[in-house]
């Protein structure tokens, strides 16, 4: 027999207890788990990037804004479920919570044991090769190597244009305002210049070579949403199945 090569899952802490966040890190690096720690939205945004995890447990109240906001920022580029971890327990506050696009909500305080049950459930649920991926032929888009192909063909992309057509990916056909990319693709908190969501989507239009024959299209709606759209559906015979 070969060896295994099966990794132990990634868990994202996301807490600014400390306390909290190092006993449940201990729990679940005892019950075997890869654990990555973050005290913040910036930071668990940056952790998610470099660590891709395949399970994210995210506070509510965090000291650079709310779990709510990270989390519509996480959803573009990961697919991991993601549990909410709070204090915060009325019903309004669980529905703003699954509405951002979480998968499950633990109200402090909580057990270990019933987080660690919870975790197995989502990933049991969700355990796919899908993780990190985007695959919406003829459109590819992998978060952890960066590389994008587009009807067999590789397309460069900077981060944020990376993000943004993993938004738009995952929101074929809705689409969004600018206020609603600033506050899902970039950093709500920074002072961002508003010609920059323009800007972005022109040079990802562009990079992606979209005109009348694409199987995508990226307009602009007359009520001012950004919409990608599949327009086309057969991947080219040449790239084969
Ligand atoms: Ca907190």
């Amino acid at each position: 027999m070969s060896e295994p090569t099966t990794r132990t899952p990634i868990v994202l802490v996301v807490e600014d207890e400390v306390p909290l966040r190092e006993s449940v890190a201990r729990h679940l690096a005892a019950s075997g788990y890869t654990v990555v720690e973050a005290g913040s939205v910036a930071e668990g945004q940056a952790a998610a990037w470099e660590h891709q995890p395949d399970v994210i447990l995210l506070d509510v109240l965090l000291p650079d804004g709310s779990g709510y906001e990270l989390c519509a920022k996480l959803r573009p580029i990961t697919a991991a479920p993601i549990i909410y971890l709070t204090a915060l327990g009325q019903d309004r506050n669980i529905v703003q919570g699954l509405a951002t696009g979480a998968d499950d909500y633990i109200a402090k305080p909580f057990s270990l044991e019933v987080l660690t049950a919870r975790i197995q459930a989502q990933l049991r649920r969700t355990s796919s090769p899908r993780k990190g991926r985007i695959d919406l032929p003829p459109l590819h888009l992998d978060y952890l190597t960066g590389e994008v192909l587009l009807e067999g063909r590789e397309v460069h992309l900077t981060k944020m244009e990376l993000q943004l057509l993993g938004f738009f990916a995952t929101n074929v056909g809705v689409g969004a305002t600018q206020p609603e990319l600033l506050a899902s693709v970039w950093r709500t908190k920074a002072d961002i210049p508003t010609n920059t969501v323009r800007q972005t989507v022109s040079s990802l239009r562009r990079k992606l070579g979209l005109n009348a024959g694409s199987a995508f299209e990226l307009e602009m709606t007359p009520d001012k949403r950004y919409v990608f759209r599949q327009v086309r559906f057969d991947p080219p015979a040449h790239l084969g199945p």
